[in-house]
């Protein structure tokens, strides 16, 4: 039987670029408008996917994405703002699990970022979605011998793009988060829902504050080839 794919979704083209680029591509398919390239990367079997920003759109691709091709493990690549005093720009995050931070019951008691999940006639309360550890020491493992380290930890989702050093400050005091971007735990959510292991790695762009604004398109560019080298160095061992 043919091996299944890994899948690789990035929000924005920077994202996945590098990784289209490199990668055998045997088929394109469009399905919900999004174009899902199947191929071969470094050998392995993968779909990669540009699911466009925020939590809605990656929903629907991860979703999409789990029902067409069955892939065996999910990836989300990408840029992300740094959260927390020791995550720089350039630096690379790797979750050990997602909260959707601007999920908010709190008005009815609920802890800020609690999901409730169906589980048939159940429901399921959850707040930290979690990630394949198997994948996660691979990415670190590579990083380390790539770039000298990862920061391994909460990566925080939301649909709003953070540039203040507030909300930054607040998102590390509540929930340890490393990074705050907009798409993570939505995938991470999609996949815990259909059983199948998901990594998210991102490499920062901006430090979620003031100079956000600026520093987000003056490093997005090297902060996505970061993302893609390391993708590419540990994708013949996830
Ligand atoms: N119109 C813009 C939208 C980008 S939104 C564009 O397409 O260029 C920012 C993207 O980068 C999101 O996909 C998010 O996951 C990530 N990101 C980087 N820095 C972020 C920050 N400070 N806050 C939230 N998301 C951030």
């Amino acid at each position: 039987m043919e091996q299944k794919p890994i899948g690789i979704i990035g929000a924005m083209a920077s994202e996945v670029a590098a990784l289209l680029a490199a990668m055998k591509e045997e088929k394109a398919e469009e399905l919900a408008g999004l174009v899902f390239h199947s191929g071969a990367l470094e050998g392995v079997p993968c779909v990669v996917v540009e699911c466009g920003p925020g939590k809605v759109n990656a929903a629907v691709c991860a979703q999409t994405m789990l029902l067409r091709y069955s892939p065996r493990l999910v990836i989300n690549v990408g840029v992300a703002g740094g959260v927390g005093s020791q995550v720089h720009i350039g630096d690379l995050v790797v979750a050990a699990a997602c909260v959707q931070y601007d999920f908010d019951t709190t008005a009815m008691g609920d802890p800020l970022g609690t999901l409730f999940i169906r589980r048939g006639a159940e429901s399921e309360d959850i707040l930290l979605l979690p990630c394949c550890e198997e994948a996660a020491a691979v990415l670190l493992e590579e990083a380390r011998s790539i770039y000298g380290g990862a920061h391994f930890g909460v990566i925080c989702t939301g649909d709003a793009f953070v540039a203040d050093p507030e909300k930054g400050r607040f998102l590390d005091e509540t929930f340890q988060a490393q990074a705050v971007e907009m798409e993570g735990a939505a995938i991470a959510q999609a996949c815990y829902m259909n059983g199948v292991p998901c990594a998210v790695l991102r490499a920062i762009s901006d430090g979620a504050n003031d100079g956000s604004p600026v520093d987000f398109p003056a490093f997005t560019r090297m902060a996505a080839e970061k993302t893609s080298r390391l993708l590419r160095a540990a994708v013949g061992r996830l």
